[in-house]
This record gives C-alpha cells, structure tokens and sequence, in this order.
C-alpha cells in the first residue's frame, strides 16, 4: 500500500543555475520532518493558482541519505513556456518557503539488483535517475549501471561532471551522452531508443531498464524495448505529463 503522504515547509537554501533553462534547488527541512522516501519518487509542491490551492509533482533529485543526514532534498526544474508553476520556480529565491508533500511514486529501483541497470533520461528526466543512481552507489551496487542521456545541444547536458566523476570512480558505470542538434559534439547523437537497441539487441535477460523523460520519448523508448523482445516487468517508467 502506498505510503501516506507528509505535508511539510521548507526553506530554499540554494539556487544553482545548470542551463539558461533549468535549475537546480536545495530545499532544507526542520529537524523534526520526516523526509523519508525511496530514491525515485516525487514530492508534490503546494501552490495557489486563481485563489484556488494548486499542486504540481517534482521527481527528487538526491539520494534519500541527503533527507536522512541533512534534512535536505533537491530538485532540478526546467522553465516551461507559460508554465504556471516552472515560472513560480524562476521566480523563487534563496530564503523563499516552499509547501510541500512526500512521498509519491513507485518508480524505483527493484531491490534486490539481481540485473544490470540501464538509466535512459532526456532532459530533466535525469532527476529522479541522479537520486536512484546516487542510493545505489551509496549501497555498493556492484552490477553495471548504465545512463544514457539524451539532450538536444551538449550544453543541456545536466550534471555532466557528475557523471563523468562517476565514470572515473566506478568500473562499472557506464555512461552515455547523446546530443542531437550538437554544435561541436563528437559523440552519439542518435535519440535514446536507438542506443539503446544497438547496445542491447539480442540482450533480453539480466536487464532491468528504467526510463524518464516527457510521455512521447517514455511511449518511443517502450515501444523499442517490446520490440526487443524485452519483458514487461523489466521496464520502469516515469513520465513527465
Ligand atoms: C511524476 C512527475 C514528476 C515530474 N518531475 C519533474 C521534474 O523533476 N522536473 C521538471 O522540470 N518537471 C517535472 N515534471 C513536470 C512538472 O510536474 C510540470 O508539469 C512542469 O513543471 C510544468 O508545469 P507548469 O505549471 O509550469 O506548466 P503548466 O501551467 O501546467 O503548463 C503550461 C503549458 O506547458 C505545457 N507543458 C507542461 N509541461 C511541459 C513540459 N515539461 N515541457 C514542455 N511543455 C510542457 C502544457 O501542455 C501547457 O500547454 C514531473 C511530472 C510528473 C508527472
């Protein structure tokens, strides 16, 4: 059963530019809150809109043991055109008070890893993959984990040097950048599917697959893991509608 859901303020201690488009927020919580949750879920952000209360989901973007140390979770936000909310965001600064609510979801990592983990995101889809991938190295995840992150010019790239980091620091995270209207990019510039079916093909066991981003690339990246023969319950989805 789905855990009852906790209604707590908390106050945005920082504020991180990542592109002209999307940003980065830290949200500090009392001592006393429980900001418990399982990496991969969304929190609800409480808002009014035309006198009438408002709420909008937000993917958390840290590792639960953040919530746990610090009393502090992050998000990452992209400005949506007339968005009423995103625009709420841009408009937020430091020392600003958020309403807020957690846990929501069940998009998070099967437990325990007996696959390999594949991590398909575009744009901010990346957030609730970044906590989940966080947790799992947290816990020593010794299967491969792969990110394949599409984005459309190299400079959307969220938290590239996150990753990049982990590169370095683990054997077994492998990780994909794909950039598809790339100006001086080198590397892959096809969409996420087709990396993934030429990475995977003829791979249907020892898999699990976890994909984000908005409903169209969730609905194209689906559709290639059926045709791969993927079984259904090893693919796990977000999607941002
Ligand atoms: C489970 C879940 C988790 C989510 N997590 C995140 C997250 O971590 N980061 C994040 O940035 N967003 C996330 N979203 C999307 C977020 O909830 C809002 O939909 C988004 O911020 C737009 O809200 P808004 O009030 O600004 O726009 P609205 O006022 O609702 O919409 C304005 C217009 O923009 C269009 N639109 C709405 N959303 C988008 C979009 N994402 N891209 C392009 N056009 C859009 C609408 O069709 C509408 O025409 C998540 C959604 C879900 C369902």
């Amino acid at each position: 059963m789905a855990e009852k859901p906790r209604f707590y303020d908390a106050k945005l201690s920082k504020i991180v530019s990542l592109t002209s488009t999307v940003k980065h927020f830290v949200l500090d919580y009392d001592r006393g809150a429980d900001t418990s949750f399982i990496a991969g879920q969304f929190m609800m952000i409480h808002l009014e809109k035309e006198g009438r209360p408002h709420k909008k989901p937000y993917s958390i973007a840290s590792s639960p043991s953040l919530a746990a140390s610090k009393n502090q979770i992050e998000l990452c936000i992209k400005l949506v055109e007339g968005g009423y909310v995103s625009n709420y965001f841009f408009g937020l600064k430091e020392g600003d008070i958020l309403h807020t609510s957690l846990p929501y979801g069940v998009f998070t990592v099967r437990e325990p890893w007996v696959k390999n983990l594949i991590f398909v995101g575009t744009g901010t889809g990346i957030a609730p993959l970044r906590g989940m991938i966080q947790k799992l190295y947290e816990n020593g995840c010794d299967k491969d984990i792969w990110l394949i992150f599409g984005n459309r010019y190299e400079t959307d790239i969220l938290y590239d040097a996150e990753w990049q980091a982990l590169v370095k620091q683990h054997k077994n995270f492998h990780y994909v950048p794909t950039v598809s209207r790339g100006k001086n990019w080198t590397g892959e510039t096809a969409y996420v599917q087709e990396i993934v079916k030429k990475q995977f093909a003829g791979q249907t066991e020892g898999l699990d697959f976890y994909g984000c981003g908005l409903v169209p690339m969730c609905q194209q990246l689906k559709a290639a893991l059926l045709e791969m023969t993927m079984p259904k319950e090893r693919i796990h989805f977000e999607q941002f509608t």
